[in-house]
């Protein structure tokens, strides 16, 4: 028979909301499991500079603050596992979980598998990332005072965040590769009545011009129609094409939005499923900040515990 070990609770994911729920389940001997996944750490490892996480007022690089969870959460007991789960079985308890090959059981799972911010895969993005090119208006905005922005993207959130980043940059500029936009008409219309936005049309992104030693410079750009290249220049460049939960795992079983976010239950991290909880960017399309993670995973610890306690209870 396979070998499947077993644990009170666990812990899918280990950025900000994973690593919350670890630290108050293991305070409370719970001795949670936490299983990684393939970003150790969550999205704050690829940025650099964080200044809106309460406690650090000189603000406190990505991947140090997360660091510095796991260790809170290690020192009171939590168990970590690096490994991605490719396979739940939520139809009975206690859960089923396989991660790679090996098999893992629990009496309540919280999932904090977080959400991925779309980009667009080119290796000057990733050298750049925290160093002029970002995924978070709303997190990295405040570095671009009186500075040129970009804005990549044509839907909702490229005019939302070009719309929000206007009170920082003296100009944004929405990039789309096409010649029409697929936000909505209020939100388009918002942002072409901004005297601080211009578009560029039927533009693809080719390279992120600059290092991390001089920050962005400018971004390549080739025209869909004519094929010219150009450099167009500014110093931020934020994405704004979209996020994808991380719920593939979970469909069929766990009820979702329409983009494939975890329901969660009122003011709860409950699922449809009890003794499995939600927690951070995973069950969030709207706040998507580290302290909104880090929050929820206290929640849905707090939530996992009572249902414990619950079941401990009718057993007698
Ligand atoms: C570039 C950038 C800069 C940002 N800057 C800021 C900022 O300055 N301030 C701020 O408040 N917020 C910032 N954010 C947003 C913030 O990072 C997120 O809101 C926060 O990380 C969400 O935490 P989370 O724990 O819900 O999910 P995530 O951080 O996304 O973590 C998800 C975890 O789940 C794991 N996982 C995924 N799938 C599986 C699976 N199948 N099996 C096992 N594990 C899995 C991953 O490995 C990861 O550990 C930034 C985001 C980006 C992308």
């Amino acid at each position: 028979m396979t070998e499947r070990r077993h644990s009170r609770i666990i812990i899918i994911g280990s950025g900000a909301a994973g690593l919350t729920t670890a630290l108050y389940n293991s305070r409370a001997n719970l001795e949670p499991l936490v299983i990684e996944g393939i970003q150790p750490g969550g999205q704050l490892t690829i940025t650099t500079e964080v200044e809106n996480f309460p406690g650090f007022p000189e603000g406190i690089q990505g991947p140090e603050l997360m660091d510095r969870m796991h260790k809170q959460a290690e020192k009171f007991g939590t168990k970590f596992i690096f490994g991605t789960v490719n396979r739940a079985n939520l139809s009975k308890t206690p859960f089923e979980l396989e991660v790679e090959g090996r098999f893992f059981t629990c009496d309540a799972l919280i999932i904090a598998s977080g959400a991925t911010a779309k980009l667009l895969g080119l290796p000057s993005e990733s050298q750049l990332m925290g160093h002029g090119v970002s995924a978070c208006a709303t997190c990295d905005g405040f570095f671009f005072k009186n500075k040129e922005i970009a804005v990549i993207g044509g839907g909702d959130s490229a005019m939302e965040e070009a719309t929000f980043l206007t009170k920082f940059a003296s100009k944004v500029t929405i990039i789309h590769r096409r010649q029409e936009l697929r936000a909505s008409s209020i939100m388009q219309e918002r942002a072409k009545n901004n005297p601080k936005i211009k578009f560029l049309w039927n533009k693809n992104i080719s390279e992120f011009v600059g290092t991390p030693q001089t920050g962005l410079k400018g971004i390549r750009l080739k025209d869909t129609i004519s094929g010219e290249e150009n450099v167009f220049e500014c110093q931020g460049a934020f994405l704004a094409i979209g996020h994808v939960p991380n719920t593939q795992v979970f469909k069929g079983q766990l009820e979702m939005d329409e983009k494939g976010y975890l329901l969660t239950k009122g003011k709860s991290t409950k699922t449809n499923i009890p003794g499995v909880f939600a927690a951070g960017d995973v069950q969030d399309s709207i706040y998507r900040q580290a302290i909104s993670a880090a929050g929820s995973g206290c929640m849905a610890a707090l939530d996992a515990q009572h249902y414990l306690e619950e079941q401990e209870f009718k057993q007698k």
